[in-house]
């Protein structure tokens, strides 16, 4: 762009009290937060793509805070009570989220969680576990019978039934309303380039003015400031066809909540497995790993069985981003330039209360 009218230069270039950069759960959370507690607050949203086209919208919609063997392997390597408040933070989360959102307006189902078991000795590892995790939802949410031991198609499983799912892109277009509603100002395939104290700069070089600065790019966030400790990590989905029966109901873990699944009516939706080729999936490419996809369908074939003819009819890739440890981070990384990023592979049940704790930073 080389002119910039009048009226333009009035409109368009004034300064904003507040960008925030990225239209996913975090930024949408963050910005309904800031604009309720700061109501004269000029706030513009950017978002690089026609929607948003990070995790929000890509993820598998699970609402769910842990299952037993995930926790076993964090504890190996984190304190018990760091991991211990993670799952509060997550059970309240998804509390505050389903207080907030009606459940038809996100297709929301508490249909239960399940950790299915191959591996007997590993199974029994993890059933030794469930007295202590039940001990944990009772402090942390008064209930005494969180997780149970059960039998699926004749596989062991561990059943939480406090977790549910949801439709993940109508729970984006609910925030998107909302945002609208509260009168912020959302511009579409507005891509950052770069940003500094006071300036945003998109990518066909127009220069926006801000007095603070938020970025909510999450896994993608390095490709604007490099210095901030956000590490990529590609999640795979594929979704089947609609099949005659649909034998998984329900959410359900397999292999330390690496490999997930649940029903979309008789459809089956099947992600993860990243750890099959994790160096390679730290990365904000677009692109599906022929290895996982592979490990997946070998997955569907000789664990889940699915009977009758059954096909690949929708598959993608999002874009997590971890921080150091599993905790979303929230950092001040230049004067007035802020950073929410790192809700891993959890935002569903983190994103609305991180939303609050980044407007009380801010
Ligand atoms: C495959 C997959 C499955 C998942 N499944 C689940 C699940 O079942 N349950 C769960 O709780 N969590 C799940 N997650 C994690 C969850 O989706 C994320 O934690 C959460 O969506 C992160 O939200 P966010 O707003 O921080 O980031 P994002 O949703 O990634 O939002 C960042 C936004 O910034 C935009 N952006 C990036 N760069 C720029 C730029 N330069 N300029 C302008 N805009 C930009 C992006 O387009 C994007 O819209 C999954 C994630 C993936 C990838």
């Amino acid at each position: 762009m080389t002119t910039t009218s009048f009226w333009e230069q009035d409109l368009f270039y004034k300064p904003y009290d507040l960008i925030i950069i990225g239209a996913g759960i975090t930024g949408c959370s963050a910005a309904l937060e800031i604009s309720a507690k700061h109501p004269d607050w000029n706030i513009l949203m950017v978002e690089r793509n026609f929607y948003p086209s990070g995790a929000s919208s890509r993820n598998a919609g699970f609402a769910c805070f842990g299952s037993i063997s995930e926790l076993l392997d964090d504890l190996e390597h984190t304190d018990e009570a760091v991991v211990k408040e993670l799952v509060r933070k997550r059970y309240e989360g998804l509390l505050l989220l389903r207080d907030t959102v009606p459940a038809e307006e996100m297709d929301f189902e508490m249909c239960g969680g399940h950790e299915l078991f191959t591996d007997k000795e590993h199974f029994n590892t993890c059933a030794d576990a469930v007295t202590r995790f039940n001990d944990w939802m009772k402090d942390i949410a008064g209930v005494s019978d969180a997780y149970s031991t059960s039998k699926v198609n004749g596989y062991p499983v561990i059943f939480n039934k406090y977790e549910g799912y949801l439709h993940s892109g109508k729970l984006m277009q609910w925030l998107h309303t909302q945002v609208r509603n509260a009168g912020i100002e959302i511009r579409w395939g507005a891509k950052v380039k770069s940003v500094k104290t006071g300036n945003v700069t998109l990518d066909n070089d127009i220069h926006l003015n801000a007095h603070r600065i938020l970025l909510a790019t999450n896994g993608f966030t390095g490709g604007i400031m490099d210095e901030v400790p956000i590490v990529p990590a590609r999640g795979y989905v594929f979704v089947t066809n609609e099949l005659e029966e649909m034998p998984w109901k329900g959410t359900w873990h397999y292999d330390k909540g690496y490999i997930y699944f649940r029903n979309i009516g008789n459809r089956l939706l099947l992600g993860g497995a990243r750890n099959v080729d994790k160096s390679k999936e730290e990365t904000t490419e677009d692109k599906i790993n022929p290895m996982i996809k592979a490990h997946l369908v070998q997955f569907v074939m000789n664990t889940l069985k699915l009977k009758g003819n059954w096909a690949i009819e929708h598959e993608w890739t999002g874009i997590m981003g971890f921080g150091p440890g599993k905790t979303p981070m929230i950092k001040e990384i230049e004067t007035d330039v802020w950073v929410g990023a790192g809700l891993s592979g959890m935002g569903v049940a983190l994103g609305m209360q991180f939303g609050k704790d980044i407007a009380n930073k801010i």
